[in-house]
């Protein structure tokens, strides 16, 4: 080649170099994050924040003492790496824990794996599971991460709404209002179909799906050979008796079905970021090959004392001094002083059946916050932002938990996280019932 060909081609290649994106194609389009927007407007302008999902109260003594433990026992081999799959300790006691929820005998090297938070768990099962072309069908309204997830794994959500039933009798509006329809459900099962997400409770709505549902669920997995990713952070936080079902206890579902769990909810500390994934082997053996190729080790202390926490619990198992007992009695009083609060206001609230979130319906306070025509943004969002800015009080406009296309059927609704001092929901309480009484008045 002559040096001019060759400084020719070189520059060609440049130029192609130059002018191809920065970043990987497969974070097109899904850049912008609710989390990391709200999370900044709520700490420049709110008085109060029930936006993001994180208990203002302090996590329980016996596991904030285990940590300490740990952290200056003695053992300074916990300041070390410990097994890349979990924690010895807390594998074993989470694999006893989960054989008595499911009935069944677990291994805890093999159907247990720890993650850093159901974050991690969630980003591993997309990955291990979902291949180019697959379609995953995720339920709306949902929480936002899977729709990302699934694509960064090159597959293509497909979305299957809960559609409101109201109430006829004028008594408010109740998370099991919404409800898949089953025909619909039915039509989004295919051949290229490799799983369905599964979040009960269900963040942002507060729905527990019923066996009924599950079960409906379940059917269609088994005939259409589909994987189910059951998101179950929320399983302890359930109201009025009713019962959490695992999905992977109903028939033929052990075997294609992932539990994805967090210490963060569990045991009110969310910034531990402890998380684990219950499950087969036969799905656990490939979300091990994308831990230990991207996390690999969670950190051990954390591991340690929510091992303890899960000891203490698995002895109190069903008793009342059992936090997974206590906690959400404390959130049903919670949740029951919310929704007096908003419907004494007139924003409507969905009583949720479980989690520590409450969808309540703006309509009545719109008059406040003027839309403007044709703007990209969804209404919701305009007053959530609105709200904290002029109000002082942090929520989550519910398009949020919505795919591009459905977003704007939902606007007219914000999610309160109700896992707070009673101060904090006092001090909201107060903010509400000014601003009724300068509507009232105006
Ligand atoms: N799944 C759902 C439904 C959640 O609400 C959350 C946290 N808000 C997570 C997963 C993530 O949990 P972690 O903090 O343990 O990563």
């Amino acid at each position: 080649l002559t040096d001019m060909s060759k400084s020719f081609k070189l520059s060609f290649s440049l130029q192609a170099k130059m002018s191809r994106p920065v970043q990987a194609r497969r974070l097109e389009g899904i850049d912008k994050n609710i989390w990391v927007e709200f999370v900044k407007l709520a700490a420049t302008y709110s008085k109060v924040n029930l936006g993001q999902g994180f208990p203002d109260f302090p996590a329980p003594d016996f596991l904030t003492e285990a940590f300490t433990r740990a952290l200056g026992g003695g053992n300074h081999m916990l300041h070390q790496y410990t097994r890349a799959f979990g924690h010895p300790p807390l594998v074993k006691v989470l694999a006893q824990f989960f054989e008595k929820l499911l009935g069944r005998d677990l291994d805890p090297m093999t159907n247990v794996m720890v993650t850093v938070g159901a974050y991690q768990a969630l980003f591993c099962c997309f990955q291990a599971l979902v291949d180019e072309g697959d379609e995953v069908i995720i339920i709306e309204p949902f929480f936002d991460c899977y729709e990302p997830m699934v694509k960064m794994a090159g597959g293509t959500p497909v979305f299957v709404p809960l559609r409101p039933n109201p109430p006829k009798d004028g008594k408010l509006m109740s998370s099991a209002d919404w409800q898949l329809d089953p025909a619909e459900l039915a039509s989004k099962f295919s051949e290229r179909t490799k799983a369905i997400v599964l979040n009960s409770p269900n963040n942002p709505l507060g729905k527990v799906f019923s066996r009924g549902e599950l079960g409906l669920i379940a059917e269609l997995c088994v005939k259409h050979d589909v994987l189910c990713i059951s998101d179950e952070v929320y399983e302890w936080l359930v109201y009025d008796g009713k019962q959490h079902i695992r999905i992977a206890s109903l028939q033929g579902m052990w075997d294609r079905t992932v539990i994805v769990g967090s210490a963060g909810k569990t045991f009110s500390a969310t910034g531990w970021k402890v998380g684990w994934v219950v499950g087969p082997n036969r799905l656990l053996q490939h979300l091990r090959t994308v831990h230990q190729n991207s996390v690999y080790h969670c950190a051990t202390i954390a591991q340690e004392a929510v091992a303890q926490g899960f000891q203490r619990e698995l002895m109190l198992y069903g008793k009342p001094e059992s936090y997974f007992v206590q906690l959400p009695r404390e959130l049903q009083q919670k949740r029951d002083w919310l929704v007096q609060s908003l419907d004494g206001v007139g924003m409507k609230p969905i009583v949720p059946e479980g989690t520590y979130f409450l969808v309540a319906d703006i309509s009545q306070f719109k008059s406040d916050v003027p839309d403007v025509p044709n703007s990209d943004e969804p209404y919701d969002y305009r007053f959530a932002k609105w709200m904290v800015k002029n109000k002082g009080l942090a929520a989550i406009p519910l398009s949020a938990f919505y795919s591009e296309a459905h977003k704007n059927n939902y606007t007219n609704f914000i999610r309160f996280c109700f896992a707070k001092e009673e101060a904090t929901l006092k001090a909201a309480n107060d903010i509400l019932q000014k601003w009724k009484q300068e509507k009232t008045s105006s």
